[in-house]
């Protein structure tokens, strides 16, 4: 175990964890951050980034969060590789388990482990990743001007991204497993009241067929009749809804019923004085790139003022074990 107490520790590094630790190293606070299962978070699976201001020409996803994580360093942020699996915020410095380092001791946290979007786990569809396949309406449909899109999903969410596309596709089809929809009635009225929507329900993905280069179509199996059929497509957009990074924290911290860290309006601030969150595990609705930076900086902020307030800790502490 560490004998270490840091005054600040951000847990991920998508644009939320950078940012907060950019904003953090630059106010002296030291911080560490606990880098996860995915260095760079989820920008890192993606190609093209054209909606993060600054780029006029658009930045490749890998590469943005590369320099974000440069530009963290450059302020004397430490980094550690870790899976954080348990949290004890009864007292302060709280305490975090992290398997491959152990217990990390912080006088303040910011969590930032995102969202994962929830995919279909069929052929064909990681591979096709940023080539045809998106979870995100916002991020990609920009890319399908006057192509065939597939929305796959039955939900609210589902019919919201499935309208939106409808800027861009020559035509859509809405592919869902079911007979019925599990959208609100208002949100399948838009839909269904949309003549660019074709519809094909009752219809199980069973493989997203591309050519290496892009997508061509969707293979399903119709549930009616057990036949398999091709749809023909350009880009497929999963819409299945996302799990929020937060399963170590069940208990400790006030999560919502999707299980997003619920935190007081207009502040990053959650239930646990000295615990903040950013990004895209406390934002159910946003779920952007810029967004999750900006929720960063107002954390690291946020966190900053708490540290101001508790000052009479001797910051250069060790625990004595
Ligand atoms: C394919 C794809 C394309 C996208 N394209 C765009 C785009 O063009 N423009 C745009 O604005 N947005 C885009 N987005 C959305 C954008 O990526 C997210 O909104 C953004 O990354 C959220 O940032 P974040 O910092 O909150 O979390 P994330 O990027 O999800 O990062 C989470 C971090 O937390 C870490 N972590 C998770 N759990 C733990 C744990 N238990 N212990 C330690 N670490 C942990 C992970 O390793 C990761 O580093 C896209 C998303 C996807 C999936």
């Amino acid at each position: 175990m560490e004998n270490k107490v840091y005054k600040s520790v951000v847990i991920g590094t998508g644009p939320a964890g950078y940012t907060a630790a950019i904003y953090l190293a630059r106010a002296s606070l030291n911080p560490l951050v606990i880098e996860g299962p995915q260095p760079g978070g989820q920008l890192t699976t993606t190609t093209d980034v054209e909606n993060f201001p600054g780029f006029p020409e658009g930045i490749m996803g890998p590469e943005l969060m590369d320099n974000m994580r440069k530009q963290a360093e450059r302020f004397g942020t430490e980094f550690k590789s870790g899976w954080v699996t348990g949290v004890d915020f009864s007292k302060r410095p709280f305490k975090l388990q992290v398997e491959g380092i152990g217990e990390i001791v912080t006088e303040s946290l910011i969590v930032a482990t995102g969202a994962s979007a929830r995919y279909l786990n069929i052929p064909g569809e990681q591979e096709n990743l940023g080539k045809g396949v998106s979870a995100c309406a916002t991020c990609d449909g920009f890319f399908f001007r006057g192509k065939k899109i597939i929305v796959i999903g039955g939900g609210d969410s589902a019919m919201e991204e499935a309208n939106f596309l409808t800027r861009f596709a020559s035509e859509l089809t809405i592919v869902h497993r079911r007979d019925e929809l599990r959208a609100s009635k208002i949100m399948q009225d838009r839909a269904k009241d949309n003549s660019k929507i074709k519809w094909a329900l009752n219809r199980t993905p069973l493989e997203v067929v591309g050519t290496g280069m892009g997508i061509i179509g969707l293979k399903v199996k119709n549930n009616e009749t057990g036949a398999e059929e091709m749809i023909e497509t350009d880009g497929l957009f999963v819409a299945i809804g996302h799990k929020p990074n937060t399963d170590f924290l069940k208990g400790h911290v006030e999560l919502n019923d999707q299980g997003y860290i619920v935190v007081k309006p207009g502040t990053s601030e959650t239930n646990i004085p000295g615990v903040f969150a950013a990004g895209d595990v406390h934002d159910m609705k946003y779920r952007q790139a810029i967004t999750a930076a900006g929720s960063g900086c107002q954390a690291a902020l946020d966190c900053e003022k708490f540290l101001e307030g508790s000052m009479a800790h001797d910051w250069s502490s060790t625990l004595s074990n």
